[in-house]
């Protein structure tokens, strides 16, 4: 993790010094014990509200309870 900056040195839920995690080709600061990973993948994110003859469109994930729907948003 020598070339690696992190804003986070430590685990937020036990202290422990992160090390370096490896998922793909990037490589992540992570808890060793596994609680916690600073993925320092900042993106940005828009939603929007689509229109349909006057009513809006929602969204609903498939795992997520019966009746729960969302804004369409996504990562740029
Ligand atoms: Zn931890």
């Amino acid at each position: 993790m020598d070339q690696l900056v992190h804003a986070f040195k430590y685990c937020p839920v036990c202290a422990s010094a992160l090390v370096a995690k490896v998922v793909g080709v990037r490589e992540y600061a992570a808890c060793p014990s596994g609680h916690w990973t600073h993925w320092d993948n900042p993106l940005p994110v828009v939603a929007a509200l689509v229109e349909v003859e006057g009513r809006i469109l929602l969204a609903r994930n498939a795992a997520w309870p019966e009746k729960m729907f969302a804004l369409i948003t996504g990562f740029m």
